[in-house]
């Protein structure tokens, strides 16, 4: 196990005010410029090694990958970690593998990783999708998709893709491996379901259903770079025993203490797709948010927007699925 330096962080994050200018005492460092509170940087050799150190020091250290959640919540003083543990360069933590049973990402693979990814794109276009629409492009080369999971933001942008997709969070701790759905993954937010000493090493996604199309629908305040007032995923296959010939998915992202599906919206779909029945079940979509008023927007705001995403969304991948049908 390697120990970074106690003093500094190795981030030169900085932040202006203080209250002065120029230099403080006895330092070359002005003293508007004020670093982070002291962490001892630890970066374990294996993960056996991470979860027993983090099993040992469960309240005073925290994991590490990107860092673009993390060091802002220390910046802010809400945590005040003693140890940092990077585990973001251990084996498998960034590769992507696609094979039969499905998809399976590294918890480390940076969301450009992720969007770039050629069989991502391809077999899992939403969640390509999705990862595209985190922050700006230099902030993609840094964000993981296990951070993103992990900080249990309501508001993640892939969380919703990958309920869809039905995907399952692999962890690894002290009593060894575990999956869980990640539809129990989230317990509120900034809340998981892992207990101390436990890291997040990959996300398994199944294959998708045969057929299917998926779309991710984003509303910031700006077009990019902005965390979601909304995000709707939407997902749609056919399937010939329900009624309406096609099966949904329906996930909505910063609605709610946690990203939740919308099954009454998705029953609404099965059984029919009409007009009235999309208006239906952008109504009940719109009727499971829970969304609260906060900086970003008000709750009525929200509400009214996951029944407008939601209309859109489906009416796209109503279209891909009807083009898809005309074609044979
Ligand atoms: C300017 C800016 C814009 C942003 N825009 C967006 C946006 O548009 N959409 C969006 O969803 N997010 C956004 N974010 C938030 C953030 O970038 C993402 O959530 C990112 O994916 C976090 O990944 P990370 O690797 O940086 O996580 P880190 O900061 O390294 O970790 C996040 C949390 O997860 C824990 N953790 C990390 N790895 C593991 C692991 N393997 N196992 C268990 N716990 C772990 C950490 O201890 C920490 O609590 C933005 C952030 C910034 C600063």
């Amino acid at each position: 196990m390697e120990r970074g330096y106690r003093g500094h962080s190795p981030y030169p994050c900085v932040k202006r005010g203080g209250g002065g200018s120029g230099e403080s005492e006895g330092s070359s460092i002005p003293s508007e410029v004020r670093l982070l509170q002291p962490f001892d940087y630890i970066k374990p050799k294996s993960l056996e090694e991470a979860s027993r150190f983090l099993a040992a020091h469960a309240a005073e250290a925290r994991l590490f990958q990107g860092g673009t959640d993390l060091l802002i919540r220390i910046e802010g003083k809400f945590i005040r970690p003693r140890y940092v543990v990077d585990v973001k360069n251990l084996d498998g933590m960034r590769e992507i593998v696609y094979n039969e049973n499905g998809l399976t990402i590294g918890a480390a693979a940076t969301m450009n990783q992720v969007a770039d990814s050629p069989v991502v794109q391809q077999h899992y276009t939403i969640l390509a999708e999705s990862a595209a629409t985190v922050g700006s492009y230099q902030l993609r080369n840094r964000a993981t998709l296990g951070g993103n999971l992990c900080n249990a933001s309501p508001a993640a942008d892939t969380a919703p893709a990958l309920l869809v997709l039905e995907a399952e969070a692999i962890i690894f701790g002290p009593r060894g491996r575990r999956t869980v759905p990640l539809a129990e993954f989230f317990i509120g937010p900034g809340k998981t379901v892992l207990e101390p000493g436990e890291i997040l090493t990959s996300v398994h996604v199944p294959l998708p259903p045969s057929g299917s199309a998926g779309r991710y629908l984003k509303l910031g305040r700006t077009r990019i770079g902005d965390i979601a007032v909304i995000g709707v995923a939407v997902l749609g296959y056919p399937y010939r025993a329900n009624p309406s010939g096609t099966a949904w998915r329906i996930a909505l992202g910063a609605v709610a203490p946690t990203p939740i599906r919308a099954p009454r919206a998705e029953a609404v779909l099965a059984e029919a797709t009409d007009e009235a029945a999309v208006e239906a079940a952008a109504l009940a979509a719109m009727e499971t948010a829970r969304p609260i008023d906060d900086i970003r927007a008000s709750a009525a705001y929200r509400r009214a927007m996951v029944r407008a995403l939601t209309r859109r969304g489906v009416n796209e991948i109503l279209s891909v699925l009807t083009a898809r049908d005309r074609e044979g």
